[in-house]
């Protein structure tokens, strides 16, 4: 068993760690370490976190989105690899919270939203399965994105954003 498969085997699949370490007799130690890796948590973190999106865009868009486990790992060494800015406006993950209690709640139904960055199609008539078409956008761009903007003609809207969250989050500075 590699790191990855254990990682698979106990987050995904739900084995339990004990089946795991009597499965693999000779491996306890490394088991153990993984089992309390940073990874580990990070890769917890954002099964979670994939979930409330793909719940999200079944609701929102009516599209549901069905990956295998494999392609979640996938997806998460994509995640783990972007950076956590909105691709349109630049707007980092850490200034959400503090626009988002500025702004109020934007959805009754997920009070959360736009406290952490979404995803968002650059092309979006293609499925949410192609990575290299995925983007991270705050919510304000990826809602006002919709279907009806290209990515190149809304990186002009995007940096237009950027400006006024600049004076915004200067004036909380203030
Ligand atoms: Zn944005």
């Amino acid at each position: 068993m590699t790191e990855i498969e254990f990682y698979k085997l106990k987050i995904f699949e739900k084995k339990s760690v004990i089946e795991l370490r009597k499965q693999n007799a000779n491996m306890t130690e490394l088991i153990n370490s993984w089992y309390c890796s940073e990874k580990y948590n990070a890769i917890q973190k954002f099964k979670s976190f994939i979930q409330a999106k793909f719940n999200q865009i079944k609701t929102m868009e009516n599209i549901s989105v069905e990956l295998s486990n494999d392609e979640i790992y996938e997806l998460f060494e994509w995640y783990e690899k972007q950076p956590k800015t909105c691709y349109y406006c630049n707007l980092p993950e850490s200034e959400l919270e503090n626009l988002h209690s500025m702004n109020g709640h934007i959805n009754k139904r997920y009070p959360k939203r736009g406290k952490s960055l979404e995803l968002d199609r650059k092309i979006s008539s293609l499925p949410y399965t192609e990575f290299d078409n995925l983007v991270l956008a705050c919510y304000w761009c990826n809602n006002a994105k919709t279907d009806t903007f290209t990515e190149k003609e809304f990186q002009k809207i995007g940096h237009e954003f950027q400006k006024i969250w600049q004076n915004r989050l200067n004036k909380i500075l203030e």
